[in-house]
């Protein structure tokens, strides 16, 4: 043990040597806060402690697992087994299935998830006859949320007048009688949310003074991680299990706050000290972690922040690389940057694939990464969410497109048939399956001859049921003629998916309408690279194999070596080598929902400090200029983040000012159309004199445009595509604008051309189709 404590350096180790008390370490990033809880645990148990005594609080339970599983190394697996370690929803939640019974639960009690929690309030509101519109379930499940995490029961809502006045002054008088609804509704079906597994601990601790002394002596010894981001709720379960032997170690950093949104309170920090008596602080000031150019400008960007705490933070680190800034024009080019870099750096350096890690502002970011790193073949995993296509709004718009092409799917029809509803009933389902079965068809064939058959249903329902057939009966009609994305987009909207979606303004029900946008842009991708290449219409069928196929590669395999990709929330507390922070652009990050205060963007500032102090040896920040929102390319500016940080630090890739570069293609195309970007180099700066290739005519006469159609143009006899396109050639695009023609190749009908466009990148295009004016 005495070696393990001299690893340390000496601020390090008076936290780990005090064995008794309250005590709190307020450090930055990297510092080795959680190394020294570690440490701290290990050392407990070699000096007698039991591991039953000792209850560590974590903000993941990955994060505890790697904890134990250091601890494991020092004093063994069989002894750190018994540590109690955990989220604070999963440690509570097993003390109380042993207590249920005290709170009148079954100890195997349900617990809700966000959608289970809807849907009852969806009911609940409906059967109370308010109108939907104003008692949005979401808006209703964050007010009942915030109230329970601020121990506010349904009684004390009642006994609170101004809470009442709140919520009738936001139109919404009977939020009390809903929260109550739903309170006994949960109880009655033995159920609880996440905000219960806090909530009833505090009741437990609270009015069962045996259960509270219980509990008490048996976590002789407290630590808590993440200190900073802990909830009222949360606190209130550490300062009451502490309070006999007030051996509390908690560890954290003010400017690492970034849940203020879900309830974090930052105070729970600040009073510390008030709430124990003879509190002892220490602060660490050595970062370990990030070479010295990271360290750097990352207390650059914390600077710019008011409300923060004093801290050093330095490092005996080498310099490390600079930073690298990366510009591309599109989403999609930033992820194939993302994936070639990586596929390089692997090359170059011998690196596995989970030195490297993606974190993005929004989940809805990844579907580009994904692309990309598929592409490569580069292994990778999504923390804290399902693959982009399981996401449940994905998979409800992949339903309904996998029924246009196969109407006996059953899943898919099961999943859509009342979703968005519809008025089909789970009755309804039930008679239809057993006389689909009964006859041995399918469902979709049972409700095509529903007039034939005496289901004993009445004819309002058999209406709903045919509705249903013909709307996937015209979508099929319909994906005879058009490409993929006319339909799916088709299929978002007539189905009512989308307008289900935009009826609730919170921000996960946004987070899904970017979802599928995202989706329509992947499949937008997808039918014009197919068109455009060789002329396929973008089949539908073709998608969804690539998205099966997709799917089955993000089947876990047990192999652990991957890429990361997660959210910057998720990514706290972690370390890559590698790490790449990509969607860099204003509104995006800061977001556009985070900027109308100081302090909600002092928290966006907090979230990328947390995002750069990941990296170990190389940060990469990247942003595209424009990023596909549906179907629409948007332009976007860089964020203000990039700016904030001091040059010196920065390596930008492609700086902004290149009208003296230009790019010299050097590899293939992609199937999509866009050149892979880490195959071009930059060119050397263009001499004075144009090269010889440059169209001089549109040169020498810059400010006249002259449009000059020249798509399918019949120049000379039987050559029938052949048009006046050469090398250099400056053109319009009806859909990508502005390029220049960098290569031809191939004759008459299949003749293409590649052009690099100011907007869209490289893409190389099937002049037969693509409506082209030479400028
Ligand atoms: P964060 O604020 O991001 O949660 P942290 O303060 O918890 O960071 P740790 O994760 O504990 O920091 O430590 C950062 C890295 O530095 C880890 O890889 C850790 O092993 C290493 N480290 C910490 N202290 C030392 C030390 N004294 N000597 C060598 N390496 C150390
Ligand atoms: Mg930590």
């Amino acid at each position: 043990m005495q070696h393990i404590i001299s690893q340390l350096n000496e601020a390090q180790q008076a936290p780990v040597l005090q064995k008794d008390g309250p005590m709190i370490v307020i450090a930055g990033a990297g510092s080795g806060k959680t190394r020294v809880l570690t440490v701290r645990i290990a050392n407990l148990m070699s000096q007698g402690v039991d591991a039953f005594n000792i209850l560590s609080l974590t903000f993941t339970n990955k994060a505890a697992r790697e904890m134990k599983k250091r601890i494991a190394d020092i004093v063994g697996n069989n002894e750190a087994k018994n540590l109690w370690m955990g989220t604070f929803h999963s440690v509570f939640a097993k003390i109380l299935r042993i207590e249920a019974d005290k709170l009148g639960y079954p100890s195997n009690f349900s617990i809700y998830d966000t959608q289970d929690s809807l849907r009852l309030l969806g009911s609940i509101i409906k059967e109370m006859q308010l109108d939907r519109d104003i008692y949005k379930p979401k808006q209703v499940l964050g007010r009942i949320s915030s109230y329970k995490n601020s121990l506010i029961t349904v009684k004390a809502y009642f006994n609170n007048p101004d809470l009442q006045e709140a919520d009738a002054m936001s139109k919404k008088p009977r939020m009390g009688e809903i929260y109550q609804q739903f309170v006994e509704r949960c109880f009655k079906a033995g159920a609880m949310d996440f905000d219960d597994l806090l909530l009833k601990t505090n009741e437990l601790l609270n009015r069962f003074p045996d259960v509270l002394a219980k509990y008490q002596d048996r976590f002789r010894y407290i630590l808590v991680d993440e200190y900073q981001d802990t909830n009222h709720s949360q606190y209130l379960i550490v300062r009451a299990l502490s309070d006999r032997f007030q051996n509390i170690c908690v560890v954290g950093d003010d400017a690492q706050s970034i849940y203020a949104f879900r309830g974090a309170n930052i105070n729970n920090i600040l009073n510390f000290q008030k709430d124990y008596e003879n509190v002892v602080m220490y602060r660490l000031e050595q970062n370990y972690r990030s070479s010295r150019n990271i360290v750097e400008a990352a207390n650059n960007v914390i600077d710019k922040n008011k409300t923060k705490l004093d801290k050093v933070v330095w490092t005996a680190n080498d310099d490390g690389p600079k930073i690298k800034v990366h510009r591309s024009l599109t989403d999609g080019e930033e992820g194939r940057f993302v994936a070639s870099t990586i596929f390089e750096q692997k090359m170059q350096n011998q690196l596995p694939n989970s030195s490297f890690a993606v974190l993005y502002r929004t989940n809805a970011q990844s579907r580009s990464i994904e692309d990309a790193l598929r592409k490569r073949d580069i292994p990778y995993r999504i923390y804290g969410g399902l693959s982009f296509y399981q996401r449940k709004e994905i998979k409800d718009v992949l339903s309904y497109l996998r029924l246009v092409i196969n109407p006996k799917d059953e899943e898919a029809l099961i999943r859509v048939i009342n979703y968005p509803a519809r008025g089909i009933g789970n009755t309804t389902i039930e008679k239809l399956t057993v006389t689909a079965n009964h006859y041995k068809r399918s469902i979709f064939e049972v409700m095509e001859h529903i007039d034939k058959i005496d289901l004993k249903l009445n004819s309002g329902t058999k209406t709903k049921l045919k509705d249903f057939v013909t709307m996937i009966k015209s979508f099929q009609v319909i994906n005879e003629n058009q490409d993929a994305f006319y339909l799916t987009e088709l299929v978002a909207k007539k189905t009512g998916l989308v307008q289900e979606l935009k009826k609730d303004g919170t921000p996960e029900g946004i987070t899904r309408i970017e979802n599928i946008e995202e989706l329509l842009n992947g499949i937008k991708d997808f039918t014009e690279g197919q068109k455009e290449i060789d002329g396929a219409r973008g089949a539908l069928s073709e998608f969804l194999e690539d998205v099966a196929l997709a799917t089955d590669l993000d089947k876990d395999t047990g192999d652990d070596d991957r890429v990361a990709l997660m959210t910057i929330h998720l990514a706290k507390g972690l370390e890559f080598q590698h790490v790449f922070i990509v969607g860099l652009e204003e509104d995006l990050f800061p977001s556009a929902m985070s900027m109308s205060t100081r302090s909600e963007l002092e928290e966006e500032r907090r979230l990328f400090y947390v995002a750069l102090t990941r990296a170990e040896h190389q940060a990469y920040l990247t942003y595209a200029q424009s990023r596909y929102r549906w179907g629409k390319l948007v332009d976007s500016e860089p964020s203000r983040f990039i700016e904030e940080i001091d040059d010196k630090f920065l390596d930008h890739l492609n700086p902004i000012e290149t009208s003296n570069y230009r790019y010299k293609p050097l590899m293939n195309i992609d199937v999509f159309g866009d050149i892979d970007k880490s195959k071009l180099r930059l060119a050397k700066p263009i001499a004075s004199k144009p090269p010889a290739y440059l169209n001089t005519r549109a040169n020498d006469k810059p400010n006249v445009r002259k449009l000059k159609p020249v798509s399918g143009i019949k120049t000379e006899g039987s050559n029938l595509f052949e048009t006046k396109l050469a090398i250099g050639n400056v053109v319009m695009h009806e859909r990508f604008g502005k390029g220049q023609i960098i290569s031809i190749e191939g004759i008459g009908a299949d003749k293409k051309a590649e052009i690099k466009f100011d907007v869209g990148g490289l893409k190389k295009l099937l002049l037969k189709f693509a409506k082209l004016d030479v400028i």
